[in-house]
């Protein structure tokens, strides 16, 4: 008889494995004279360490550096509803996207939120500037279970609509919103701009019918709150309704 543990995974924990997997619980086997930490046992299911919000032992409850000895019960359960971890410090959190991740970064700039995307950032790079005090947002589960990534999470949907609703809900940004901050092309923050200092720039109709303008400090788009910003404004708000 080999050493073995089984492990009993919770909610929604149990999208990382295969559907006829989930749910109940999985055998694992143990290597021969080691107490392996509960974090790698969970690694080797497919389960990103930072998605786990709680682990209970044989119903003590003990951290993921745990060394697991043979013929435990294990239980992770995920994090609740708007409340998985961010980075201590008291502003919003601050995020940063993979490749895949395009609209998403924007829709995440247009509520305000600090978030760094690229289309050509290398894993090196994103787990970097992960460590630094972001939020990780991914499709890549490998990159996930990188050690030097502490928060951060899988992203389920491929639909950046269902992305934004799910990160809203995760971290619970609802009340952090704050449209016309941040430049949903580049990140750069938004300022108020004279309206006589962007005249030359405007279309007829818009010089005759808005008044308030703000500049990005970084690409020096312009914005106002026209017609798009209304029509942007009704669509967030049906995304993000419950
Ligand atoms: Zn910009």
């Amino acid at each position: 008889m080999f050493p073995q543990a089984s492990v009993l995974l919770h909610g929604e924990l149990n999208d990382f494995l295969p559907e006829k997997r989930r749910g109940r619980p999985l055998t694992i086997r143990l290597p021969e004279g080691e107490r392996p930490a509960v974090k790698h046992i969970l690694a080797s299911l497919g389960v990103p360490p930072v998605e786990v919000g709680r682990v209970l032992l044989n119903g003590e409850r003990v951290p993921l550096t745990f060394g697991v000895p043979p013929a435990s019960q294990i239980e992770a359960h995920p994090y609740g509803r708007g409340l998985s971890p961010r980075p201590s410090g008291g502003e919003s959190p601050a995020f940063v996207l993979d490749n895949h991740l395009g609209r998403l970064a924007s829709y995440l700039r247009i509520l305000g939120f600090d978030t760094l995307y690229r289309n050509d950032y290398q894993d090196e790079e994103l787990a970097r500037l992960a460590a630094g005090g972001r939020i990780l947002l991914t499709r890549d589960r490998q990159l996930l279970m990188r050690n030097a990534i502490r928060y951060g999470r899988w992203m389920r949907s491929k639909s950046p609509r269902e992305q934004l609703r799910e990160v809203v809900e995760h971290y619970a940004l609802q009340g952090e919103i704050v449209p016309m901050r941040r430049c949903p092309r580049c990140n750069g923050l938004l300022e108020p701009v004279a309206k006589s200092a962007v005249l030359e720039e405007l279309e007829p109709l818009t010089r005759l019918y808005y008044e308030e303008f703000k500049r990005c400090t970084v690409c020096g788009q312009i914005y106002w709150r026209g017609s798009h910003y209304e029509r942007m404004k009704r669509w967030l708000d049906e995304v993000l309704s419950p």
